[in-house]
């Protein structure tokens, strides 16, 4: 087959990347924009060795699972990949692919399975649930001002100013900055010459408080008629800060390091649960709060605390899961490898009055198996402390120096919770955690490939796969969150 040459095929499955995949004459097409059940015509685009790529150039019989795309733009724009897809049945693929990871990777027997997992918990409504959105400013081909969001592969703005994953209020605060470069004439920036000021426009809001967020990001130190500007953006209901971000650099990164409060608080507030958190333009949150919330009470369901027990979260990025266990265990210890996360998960506990949550900055691979040897390890020097029996930790990563010190129970921990990024656990952290004996581990994973990879290896070390629960955290895309529940066998 060569480029362009059309065939007839039916899709059998859809990939990762939400591209349709179908057979014919003995390869496998990839094909964006077809969905499981089509029949259609493609035409080839592009071929590898064993496989290809295709596009659709015609549906000849739809599949019962498409659905009008809700979005005018879904074709165009790289953020969701599988609108036309129902969304129950988005649901039941995200669920096959956990299922046959569990079986192909993890070496799970297909009954067990089958008994093991439950069904992905959805959303009532898959649609305005983001709470942040980063909308790219640039030109339109007759020279007009448009917010959009960069196409498929590429770093054309689709003109959208309301995107339907996110909230309603986007819609406004994108028109009034908008008007207000036209008032003013303030260029986009172009990153093909590196001139012009406005680069992007990041919203963030508290699904649980309202509050609203406008940051500016801006290839120069200041914006003309700010004061105007913020005057407007100040009117939207809900609108608690507006800042300038300072990106004067030719690069793909969205954020600069420095964030000009012009109006209102540096922060938002939201709650997980209970616990509150301040996010400013530069910290890190779930994006997509209410399945958050399910997720991570799930997280706490599994790990059955009382309030006796000591728990580890390796991962543990802001330490939401750490604040969230923090109000239901004895001690938790947060880990993990940013130290401005763990400086938000320190200010997080302290304004929740949480003073049961220690946090340390540090690879988990590293800071476990120091816990658990008490002596240097990966950066890390400690000394007995015989008088508490306690391990002291000095720390010296990324030039922090801190002392922390950690009680000698956290050797022996009730629970440990890790919610690792895509590539999974390190093996030496999987290795102290089974050397630690938890009676429980709660595995929160955004990589079913990964963590079956791992549920293997804790399978074969004196553990048992209790439960699996897929959370669609990213509706219309074919990503897919899991936690499950691990115990230790006791015989
Ligand atoms: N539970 C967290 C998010 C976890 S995302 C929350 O709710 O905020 C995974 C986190 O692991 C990220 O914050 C990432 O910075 C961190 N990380 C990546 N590699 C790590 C490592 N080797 N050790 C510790 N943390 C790591």
């Amino acid at each position: 087959m060569n480029k362009n040459d059309e065939f007839i095929v039916e899709i059998e499955d859809m990939s990762v990347e939400g591209a349709g995949i179908g057979h014919f004459e003995g390869m496998t097409y990839f094909i964006k924009d077809a969905v499981v059940g089509d029949k259609i015509k493609a035409a080839v685009t592009k071929m590898k060795k064993g496989y290809g790529f295709a596009r659709l150039v015609e549906v000849i019989e739809p599949s019962q699972y498409r659905v009008k795309a809700r979005c005018p733009v879904a074709k165009q724009c790289g953020g969701c990949q599988v609108q036309s897809l129902s969304y129950e049945k988005q649901l039941e693929l995200k669920h096959r692919k956990v299922r046959e990871n569990l079986i192909r990777i993890g070496g799970f027997d297909v009954d067990f399975v089958d008994e093991v997992m439950n069904p992905v918990v959805g959303m009532d409504e898959p649609f305005r649930y983001r709470n942040k959105a980063q909308y790219p400013i640039g030109l339109d081909r007759d020279g007009n001002i448009i917010a959009g969001f960069y196409g498929a592969r590429s770093h054309n703005v689709v003109p959208i100013d309301d995107c339907l994953i996110g909230i309603q209020e986007n819609k406004d605060i994108l028109q009034i900055v908008i008007s207000h470069m036209k008032k003013y004439n303030i260029m986009p920036y172009e990153e093909a010459t590196g001139k012009g000021l406005v680069r992007h426009v990041l919203i963030r809001k508290g699904f649980k408080t309202g509050e609203i967020m406008v940051c500016i990001i801006i290839n120069g130190n200041n914006m003309p008629g700010i004061n105007e500007l913020t005057k407007a953006l100040s009117s939207i209901e809900g609108m608690t800060s507006v800042s300038l971000n300072i990106n004067k650099e030719r690069t793909n990164r969205i954020l600069g390091e420095k964030v000009k409060t012009i109006w209102g608080q540096p922060y938002i507030t939201d709650y997980i649960g209970d616990v509150a958190f301040q996010i400013s333009p530069l910290s890190f949150y779930q994006v997509n709060p209410v399945q958050t919330e399910k997720l991570y009470g799930l997280a706490l369901e599994y790990a059955n605390l009382t309030g006796n027990e000591v728990v580890w979260d390796l991962y543990c990025g802001i330490g939401t899961i750490s604040l969230f266990l923090a109000q239901k265990a004895k001690q938790v210890y947060g880990v993990e490898i940013v130290p401005d996360a763990i400086e938000d998960a320190k200010r997080n506990a302290s304004i929740n009055n949480i003073e049961n949550a220690t946090f340390m900055v540090g690879k988990a691979e590293e800071v476990l198996p120091a816990a658990y040897d008490g002596h240097s390890n990966g950066g890390f020097a400690s000394q007995s402390d015989s008088k508490s029996g306690g391990v002291e930790f000095i720390r010296n990563i990324h030039q922090l120096n801190e002392r922390v010190t950690i009680d000698a129970t956290s050797k022996t921990p009730d629970v440990i919770v890790v919610d690792p990024p895509r590539k999974g656990c390190d093996e030496k952290c999987l290795e102290t955690m089974i050397q630690m004996q938890p009676n429980r581990i709660v595995y929160v994973s955004c990589d079913s490939a990964t963590l079956c990879r791992d549920l293997k290896y804790l399978c074969a070390n004196g553990y048992e796969l209790k439960t699996v629960t897929p959370v669609d955290q990213f509706c219309h895309s074919m990503h897919v969150e899991s936690v499950c529940l691990i115990e230790r066998v006791t015989e």
